[in-house]
């Protein structure tokens, strides 16, 4: 049998070692380089196999570096451990829907606000997004939902002028900067939290009455 003693400083050695992992873990976030990045599109037309699905070979004639831009937003992305909000106008990148459901698939909870008006448009990720669970809510009323923004793990933003769209990455000048400022960060969130309890699907009016119909 284990005399009592021992068993104190059992406890006292694991309390100690409890200890100085946290004050590892605060050290090593202190210390963490902060995120500043600008990425500038088009971007050239490269698979994202290499980073979506590194274990398959794939066979496709596109090149498989992953250098460039695009590769740079999808590594960003698929950083994600926690918790991953995206505030877009126009969703219809595959690459880009892929990474938002390989977080979802690992549990990483998921929200997406997007515009009424584009989201049921040809090509369109919304739809696939939804059919995998994904939380989806969008605009109500006239004027666009024109963000573009995310924001992962409550750490990062990325916002810029571009729309998750192929036509996009690939043929547009577009920028998007990525950044952990904290106080960007914070309002983002702020401003995501408040469309998503604006846009709340117990809210949405299906069939407005028009001004002029009577009773
Ligand atoms: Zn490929």
């Amino acid at each position: 049998m284990v005399p009592a003693v021992s068993w104190r400083r059992l406890g006292a050695a694991a309390v100690a070692v409890a200890l100085s992992l946290e004050l590892v873990y605060r050290f090593m976030r202190r210390r963490r380089r902060p995120v500043r990045e600008v990425l500038f599109f088009p971007a050239p037309l490269l698979c994202s196999e290499p980073l979506l699905s590194p274990e398959k070979q794939c066979a496709c004639p596109l090149p498989h570096r992953t250098d460039g831009p695009m590769s740079q937003l999808l590594r960003r992305l698929l950083g994600a451990r926690r918790s991953l909000e995206v505030c877009i106008f126009t969703f219809s990148s595959p690459p880009l829907a892929r990474a938002v459901l390989l977080l979802h698939g690992r549990g990483v909870r998921v929200r997406v606000i997007t515009d009424s008006d584009y989201m049921a448009a040809a090509g369109s990720q919304i739809g696939e997004l939804r059919k995998a669970g994904v939380e989806v809510r969008h605009n109500q009323h006239s004027g666009f939902m024109h963000h573009k923004f995310a924001v992962l793990d409550q750490r990062i933003v990325m916002t810029g002028s571009m729309n998750w769209t192929m036509q996009a990455i690939q043929t547009n000048q577009e920028n998007l900067l990525i950044t952990d400022d904290s106080a960007c960060v914070r309002a983002y969130l702020e401003e995501f939290e408040r469309l998503w309890e604006e846009y709340n699907p117990t809210s949405y009016c299906f069939f407005p009455k028009k001004a002029e119909e009577g009773p």
